[in-house]
């Protein structure tokens, strides 16, 4: 993976117009890194070694940008807590995180179009989108006596 998907989503972003800037750069990098979904504080941190002096406001603003584009999602996790990954499929989808570890599955196909639909009717109202996500413990930290995150073996 590494710099190639941040490259991927570089060509999409680009194709529609957004301009390629060091803190966007930086921002996108910092999630490339990552195979699970990150918290802000630590999007943070791995943004600032490669732009230092890179601000809050401007990740959290840079991050609203790219979830708005469609190029990372916006992950909100069992426990309140919203978390940021670089979003490989365009089309709608949904995801599993595991409320653990962070761990992120995409699910490409959505089964509830049907119901949101039929629900919305019922209300009398035109559906404009949905937003579902499903969490719960990944495989690894299912098994008996798995590490906590971060803690080596
Ligand atoms: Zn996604
Ligand atoms: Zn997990
Ligand atoms: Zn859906």
């Amino acid at each position: 993976m590494g710099r190639q998907l941040t490259e991927r989503v570089w060509g999409r972003l680009q194709a529609d117009g957004l301009r390629r800037t060091p803190q966007r750069e930086a921002v996108l990098e910092a999630l490339d890194d990552a195979d699970e979904a990150l918290p802000l504080p630590v999007i943070l941190a791995r943004a600032r070694r490669r732009a230092p002096g890179l601000g809050e406001r401007t990740v959290e603003r840079t991050l609203r940008l790219l979830t708005d584009r469609g190029a990372v999602d916006a992950i909100h996790r069992g426990t309140g807590e919203v978390a940021f990954r670089l979003c490989v499929s365009r089309a709608h989808h949904h995801h599993l995180v595991c409320s653990r570890c962070g761990a992120v599955a995409e699910l490409p196909e959505c089964e509830v179009a049907g119901w949101a639909a039929r629900e919305a009717e019922r209300h009398g109202f035109a559906v404009e989108g949905h937003d579902l996500t499903i969490w719960g413990r990944c495989a690894r930290c299912r098994a008996p006596a798995a590490p906590a995150p971060g803690q080596n073996l």
